[in-house]
């Protein structure tokens, strides 16, 4: 089969596997939500998929998002941003402003000047820590035995609902031993939620809890380098 050349067919396509890998790993059908990664895309590009019916999308840049976002928030009811990308802490206003889901929590500073920002605006977007789960020296995340910890220190000292983990497993590796990690991570400190699985390997991620999937090139089609 050749690889459909629109974004919504290849939207289509990408909703079909995640459907077959649901049924395969016995999960219900819809059980893992789609992100959508619509960085380096322009508005006119994510228009399409919006329009296609999906609603949940991540970008890794606080300033890009906000010159995309709030325009297509506008025009389309029910979108769900998710900031995917490594976060400074004098962007927190910002991204508690725009963002609904916030999945790069990886360090004390920003989980402070998160906790701040929320309760200066009223606004509370669902939070993930992320796990730098192959313990690389050039990825972000908090390493896996500080993990438990810093989940503690989230949430006792600063008063933060933490909903999951977020993960991006090494390049060049087979991704399931990372997954499993991350689905026990997550288990024994009672963390439902599970982001793992890119273009590559959300199928794979599926049988080991995935609760969302973060897709980019799949469905945009190939980014210009960064
Ligand atoms: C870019 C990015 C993705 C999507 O990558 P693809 O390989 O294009 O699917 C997922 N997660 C994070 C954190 C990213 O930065």
């Amino acid at each position: 089969m050749t690889e459909p050349d629109t974004a919504p067919a290849r939207l289509a396509y990408v909703r079909a596997a995640l459907a077959k890998a649901e049924r395969a790993a016995g999960r219900p059908a819809g059980d893992v939500t789609l992100v959508a990664v619509s960085k380096t895309f322009d508005a006119d590009e994510i228009a399409p998929v919006l329009d296609a019916g999906q609603r949940a999308f991540g970008e890794n840049r606080v300033q890009e998002a906000k010159a995309k976002w709030p325009g297509l928030k506008e025009r389309y009811d029910g979108v769900e941003l998710h900031l995917i990308g490594p976060l400074q802490s004098n962007k927190a206003a910002e991204a508690v402003a725009l963002f609904d889901v916030i999945e790069s929590v990886d360090r004390p500073k920003i989980a402070e000047a998160l906790a701040k920002e929320m309760a200066a605006q009223g606004r509370s977007p669902r939070l993930f820590v992320q796990v730098n789960i192959g313990s690389e020296p050039q990825k972000a995340g908090v390493a896996p035995e500080e993990a438990d910890a810093f989940l503690a220190r989230c949430r006792d000292d600063l008063g933060l609902t933490i909903e999951g983990l977020m993960c991006i497993p090494p390049a060049d590796e087979p991704p399931a031993p990372f997954f499993a990690l991350l689905d026990r991570i997550a288990a024994r400190n009672g963390l439902a939620g599970r982001s793992m699985g890119m273009s590559a390997d959300f199928a794979d991620a599926v049988p080991f809890g995935a609760t969302h999937v973060r897709v980019g090139s799949a469905i945009f089609g190939t980014r210009p380098k960064a």
